[in-house]
Protein backbone atom coordinates (compact mmCIF):
# COMPACT_ATOMS: atom_id res chain seq x y z
CA UNK A 1 0.00 0.00 0.00
CA UNK A 2 0.85 3.45 -0.61
CA UNK A 3 -0.49 6.49 0.68
CA UNK A 4 0.63 10.10 0.35
CA UNK A 5 2.43 12.34 2.85
CA UNK A 6 1.11 15.49 1.57
CA UNK A 7 -2.35 15.10 1.18
CA UNK A 8 -3.24 11.96 2.58
CA UNK A 9 -4.50 10.07 -0.16
CA UNK A 10 -4.14 6.07 -0.15
CA UNK A 11 -2.96 3.47 -2.42
CA UNK A 12 -3.61 0.50 -1.62
CA UNK A 13 -3.86 -1.61 -4.70
CA UNK A 14 -3.92 0.93 -7.90
CA UNK A 15 -6.06 3.67 -7.65
CA UNK A 16 -5.53 7.03 -5.26
CA UNK A 17 -8.57 8.31 -3.24
CA UNK A 18 -9.21 10.09 -0.20
CA UNK A 19 -9.85 8.16 2.76
CA UNK A 20 -8.85 9.69 6.18
CA UNK A 21 -9.50 6.25 8.30
CA UNK A 22 -7.84 4.38 6.20
CA UNK A 23 -4.61 7.15 6.50
CA UNK A 24 -4.72 7.24 10.03
CA UNK A 25 -4.93 3.43 10.30
CA UNK A 26 -1.75 2.50 8.11
CA UNK A 27 0.16 5.81 7.65
CA UNK A 28 2.70 4.22 10.48
CA UNK A 29 2.20 0.49 9.62
CA UNK A 30 5.57 -1.77 8.45
CA UNK A 31 5.62 -1.91 4.44
CA UNK A 32 3.02 0.73 4.07
CA UNK A 33 5.14 3.37 1.29
CA UNK A 34 5.05 7.13 1.95
CA UNK A 35 5.67 9.21 -1.22
CA UNK A 36 4.24 11.83 -2.74
CA UNK A 37 1.32 11.17 -4.50
CA UNK A 38 0.63 12.17 -8.09
CA UNK A 39 -1.21 15.04 -7.81
CA UNK A 40 0.45 16.84 -5.11
CA UNK A 41 3.56 16.05 -7.76
CA UNK A 42 1.76 17.39 -10.81
CA UNK A 43 1.13 20.86 -8.29
CA UNK A 44 4.94 20.89 -7.63
CA UNK A 45 5.84 20.82 -10.93
CA UNK A 46 3.15 23.16 -12.10
CA UNK A 47 1.73 20.55 -14.48
CA UNK A 48 -1.68 21.09 -15.10
CA UNK A 49 -4.03 19.11 -18.14
CA UNK A 50 -7.01 21.48 -18.14
CA UNK A 51 -7.88 24.57 -18.91
CA UNK A 52 -11.12 26.60 -18.63
CA UNK A 53 -12.07 30.12 -19.88
CA UNK A 54 -15.10 31.75 -18.50
CA UNK A 55 -16.56 35.24 -19.47
CA UNK A 56 -19.53 36.40 -19.65
CA UNK A 57 -21.99 39.09 -17.41
CA UNK A 58 -21.87 36.22 -15.09
CA UNK A 59 -18.14 37.50 -13.32
CA UNK A 60 -20.31 41.27 -12.98
CA UNK A 61 -23.08 39.54 -11.35
CA UNK A 62 -22.39 36.56 -9.77
CA UNK A 63 -18.78 35.66 -9.34
CA UNK A 64 -19.05 34.19 -5.55
CA UNK A 65 -22.01 31.59 -7.37
CA UNK A 66 -19.32 31.03 -10.06
CA UNK A 67 -16.72 30.64 -8.08
CA UNK A 68 -18.35 28.41 -5.21
CA UNK A 69 -19.62 26.50 -8.57
CA UNK A 70 -15.85 25.58 -9.49
CA UNK A 71 -14.84 24.81 -6.00
CA UNK A 72 -17.85 22.38 -5.52
CA UNK A 73 -17.11 20.55 -8.60
CA UNK A 74 -13.46 19.89 -7.15
CA UNK A 75 -14.89 18.84 -4.09
CA UNK A 76 -17.47 16.59 -5.14
CA UNK A 77 -14.79 14.40 -7.53
CA UNK A 78 -11.87 14.99 -5.41
CA UNK A 79 -12.91 12.04 -2.80
CA UNK A 80 -12.35 9.51 -5.73
CA UNK A 81 -9.99 11.36 -8.20
CA UNK A 82 -7.10 12.70 -6.40
CA UNK A 83 -5.94 14.54 -9.87
CA UNK A 84 -9.39 16.42 -9.77
CA UNK A 85 -7.80 19.33 -8.43
CA UNK A 86 -7.90 23.15 -9.03
CA UNK A 87 -3.97 24.16 -10.03
CA UNK A 88 -5.38 28.01 -9.52
CA UNK A 89 -8.12 30.54 -10.35
CA UNK A 90 -6.60 33.59 -12.18
CA UNK A 91 -9.04 36.87 -12.16
CA UNK A 92 -8.11 38.78 -15.00
CA UNK A 93 -11.48 41.12 -14.79
CA UNK A 94 -13.37 40.02 -17.90
CA UNK A 95 -12.23 36.64 -17.91
CA UNK A 96 -11.50 33.92 -15.33
CA UNK A 97 -9.10 31.17 -16.11
CA UNK A 98 -9.33 28.36 -14.44
CA UNK A 99 -6.26 25.36 -14.33
CA UNK A 100 -7.04 21.91 -13.21
CA UNK A 101 -4.25 19.26 -12.52
CA UNK A 102 -6.63 16.62 -14.94
CA UNK A 103 -9.01 17.27 -17.56
CA UNK A 104 -11.83 15.69 -16.41
CA UNK A 105 -12.34 18.57 -13.78
CA UNK A 106 -12.10 20.48 -16.51
CA UNK A 107 -15.13 18.92 -18.48
CA UNK A 108 -16.73 18.96 -15.06
CA UNK A 109 -16.74 22.69 -14.37
CA UNK A 110 -17.57 23.36 -18.01
CA UNK A 111 -20.61 20.90 -18.24
CA UNK A 112 -21.82 22.23 -14.91
CA UNK A 113 -21.31 26.19 -15.95
CA UNK A 114 -23.44 25.20 -19.04
CA UNK A 115 -26.46 23.59 -16.93
CA UNK A 116 -26.19 26.03 -14.06
CA UNK A 117 -25.73 29.31 -16.89
CA UNK A 118 -26.18 27.96 -19.48
CA UNK A 119 -24.13 30.12 -22.21
CA UNK A 120 -22.08 28.77 -25.01
CA UNK A 121 -20.12 25.80 -24.74
CA UNK A 122 -16.60 24.76 -26.68
CA UNK A 123 -14.64 21.94 -25.36
CA UNK A 124 -10.84 21.78 -27.37
CA UNK A 125 -7.72 19.40 -27.00
CA UNK A 126 -4.71 20.69 -26.72
CA UNK A 127 -3.71 20.14 -30.97
CA UNK A 128 -6.57 22.31 -31.93
CA UNK A 129 -5.11 24.94 -29.33
CA UNK A 130 -3.33 27.99 -31.52
CA UNK A 131 -3.13 30.35 -28.38
CA UNK A 132 -2.00 29.97 -25.04
CA UNK A 133 1.06 29.37 -23.02
CA UNK A 134 3.49 27.03 -23.61
CA UNK A 135 4.72 24.52 -21.49
CA UNK A 136 7.80 22.16 -21.99
CA UNK A 137 5.68 19.32 -20.37
CA UNK A 138 3.15 19.99 -23.14
CA UNK A 139 0.93 16.74 -23.41
CA UNK A 140 -1.57 15.98 -26.22
CA UNK A 141 -3.97 15.04 -23.39
CA UNK A 142 -4.55 18.53 -22.24
CA UNK A 143 -7.91 20.13 -22.66
CA UNK A 144 -9.51 23.79 -23.21
CA UNK A 145 -12.94 24.26 -22.06
CA UNK A 146 -14.48 27.66 -22.95
CA UNK A 147 -17.77 28.59 -21.71
CA UNK A 148 -18.98 31.97 -22.74
CA UNK A 149 -22.58 33.35 -20.95
CA UNK A 150 -24.82 34.44 -23.85
CA UNK A 151 -26.64 37.60 -23.49
CA UNK A 152 -30.58 37.18 -23.64
CA UNK A 153 -31.77 37.89 -26.76
CA UNK A 154 -35.64 39.09 -25.55
CA UNK A 155 -33.32 41.60 -23.07
CA UNK A 156 -32.13 43.83 -26.44
CA UNK A 157 -35.96 44.37 -27.46
CA UNK A 158 -36.33 48.13 -26.76
CA UNK A 159 -39.78 48.87 -24.65
CA UNK A 160 -41.66 45.87 -23.17
CA UNK A 161 -44.71 45.88 -25.04
CA UNK A 162 -42.99 45.41 -28.14
CA UNK A 163 -41.65 42.32 -26.76
CA UNK A 164 -44.67 40.81 -25.57
CA UNK A 165 -46.53 41.46 -29.09
CA UNK A 166 -43.98 39.63 -30.79
CA UNK A 167 -43.86 36.99 -28.51
CA UNK A 168 -47.79 36.99 -29.01
CA UNK A 169 -47.25 36.40 -32.61
CA UNK A 170 -44.66 33.75 -32.22
CA UNK A 171 -47.16 31.58 -30.10
CA UNK A 172 -49.83 32.19 -32.42
CA UNK A 173 -48.07 31.43 -35.59
CA UNK A 174 -46.71 27.79 -33.15
CA UNK A 175 -50.14 26.97 -32.45
CA UNK A 176 -51.15 27.44 -36.33
CA UNK A 177 -52.28 30.54 -36.93
CA UNK A 178 -49.35 31.29 -38.79
CA UNK A 179 -51.06 32.20 -42.29
CA UNK A 180 -53.49 35.13 -40.34
CA UNK A 181 -50.04 36.63 -38.64
CA UNK A 182 -48.26 37.01 -41.51
CA UNK A 183 -51.25 38.55 -43.30
CA UNK A 184 -51.74 41.20 -40.46
CA UNK A 185 -47.62 42.35 -41.02
CA UNK A 186 -48.43 43.18 -44.54
ZN1 LIG B 1 -0.82 13.77 -2.43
Amino acid sequence: MKICKVCHAVCPEKHWYYDEKLYEAYHDAKGVESIECEGCHRIKMKDFHGTVYIAGKVLKEKKDELLRLIKNEEKMDLPTHTLSRIYDIIDEKDRVVVHTLNQRLAFNIGMQLKKTFRGKLHILREGERKMGVMRHSSSKEDVVVNWVQTEVKEKKVPGGKTATIKAAAKKASAMGASKKATTKKK
